[in-house]
């Protein structure tokens, strides 16, 4: 089922929790809702499983005006952070629930229960685990039981409010990328909601970025990590370091360094701020002239395949990170205290227009 939002808006009192949204989320589409907290993405997920009231806009499912329907007819389906399962029964019992209680004419048979049921257990992979009940399962288990509970009446859209928020990273991070393979086997329309942009960038098709109740942007993981399209994004979906510098006769200079000016700021902006990621700079041993400024290694970490350094700039004093591959680090032989050079590969500026 496809959804389509359409310049949806919601107060709490004076409060603008979410002002003119507008999204299309196609049949079968992982899109996750990512934002930092109070950004109101749990009340524009709410909203789409008609558990909040817009002041304005409408909610369309396959081209129906849902905006005035009821939860129990959208046909959405829920997994919540804290999904409380029913602790008097068991794995299978708690699946079949939703199946049990449909009315009457809607009621599977004992049969036609048992099967779909079985055929969720094998689908989160839990079948040996159908007897046990919810305290003697870890959190991951009762998530993934949350999610064949939510799939078992077969929803036309799947919504997670951050369903791994609970869970400790390691947990998270194999729940996630079970869920994306999940979902490809079982392409469902799904909404997830996380303010963890690792979670968005490795689960979603697409990310919406929301800030203050505002889409800032929204994208493909990689649309939106490689081309923020303003501050905000850049520094919530990853490290970076910033300088503040200006354009100059034909050069963006940040300090003594100078770099080619980007396609998207004109000559005239004078003030600047570029950003660039720890992964985007280049160390060199030596003095390799335009394009390369001196720094000091303050501090190194070299634990794992990625090498982190502190750097502080000589003509500055500023400092910065920067992450190196372990062949670069143990081939340039680096150790603390050292001078070297370094050139950022990736650079983005932005304008003060563009805050
Ligand atoms: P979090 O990640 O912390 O859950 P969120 O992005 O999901 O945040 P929302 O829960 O949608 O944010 O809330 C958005 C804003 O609206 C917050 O400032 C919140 O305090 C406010 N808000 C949400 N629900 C209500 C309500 N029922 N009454 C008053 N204010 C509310």
């Amino acid at each position: 089922m496809s959804i389509e939002i359409l310049n949806i808006t919601k107060s709490f009192d004076s409060f603008k929790a979410l002002s003119h949204i507008d999204l299309n989320i196609k049949t079968g589409e992982l899109v996750a809702l990512l934002g930092p907290s109070g950004s109101g993405k749990t009340t524009l997920l709410r909203i789409i499983a008609g558990l909040e009231n817009p002041d304005s806009g409408s909610i369309i499912f396959d081209g129906q005006d849902n905006t005035e329907k009821s939860t129990q007819d959208r046909k959405v389906g829920f997994v919540f952070q804290h999904y409380a399962l029913f602790k008097h029964m068991t794995v299978f019992e708690n699946i079949a629930f939703g199946l049990k209680v449909r009315p009457y004419k809607l009621r599977p048979g004992k049969e036609a229960i048992n099967e779909k049921v079985n055929e969720l257990l094998s689908l989160v992979k839990m079948e040996e685990l159908a007897k046990r009940y919810p305290s003697q399962l870890s959190g991951g288990q009762r998530q993934r039981i949350a999610l064949a509970r939510a799939l078992a009446v077969e929803p036309k859209v799947l919504l997670l409010d951050e369903p791994f928020g609970a869970l400790d990273a390691k947990v998270r991070k194999d729940l996630r990328r079970w869920l994306r393979k999940l979902h490809d086997e079982y392409p469902i329309t799904s909404v997830f909601v996380t303010h963890d942009q690792e979670e968005a960038l490795d689960v979603a098709d697409r990310v919406v970025i929301l800030n203050q109740g505002k889409i800032e942007q929204i994208g493909t993981p990689e649309e939106v990590y490689d081309n923020p399209v303003n501050p905000f994004v850049y520094h919530f979906l990853g490290n970076v370091n910033l300088f503040h510098g200006r354009v100059h006769e034909g050069k963006v200079e940040l300090g003594s360094l100078k770099l080619d000016v980007p396609e998207n700021i004109g000559i005239k902006n004078k003030e600047i701020v570029s950003y660039i990621r720890p992964h985007d700079i280049e160390i060199r041993v030596k003095d390799e002239g335009e394009g390369f400024i001196a720094a000091e290694i303050v501090f190194i970490r070299a634990v794992g395949p990625i090498v982190n350094l502190e750097l502080k700039r000589l003509d500055s004093g500023d400092y910065l990170e920067a992450e190196i591959s372990k062949e670069a680090f143990k081939s340039l032989e680096l150790r603390e205290k050292q001078k070297v050079f370094l050139r950022p590969k990736d650079f983005r500026v932005f304008t003060p227009e563009d805050y």
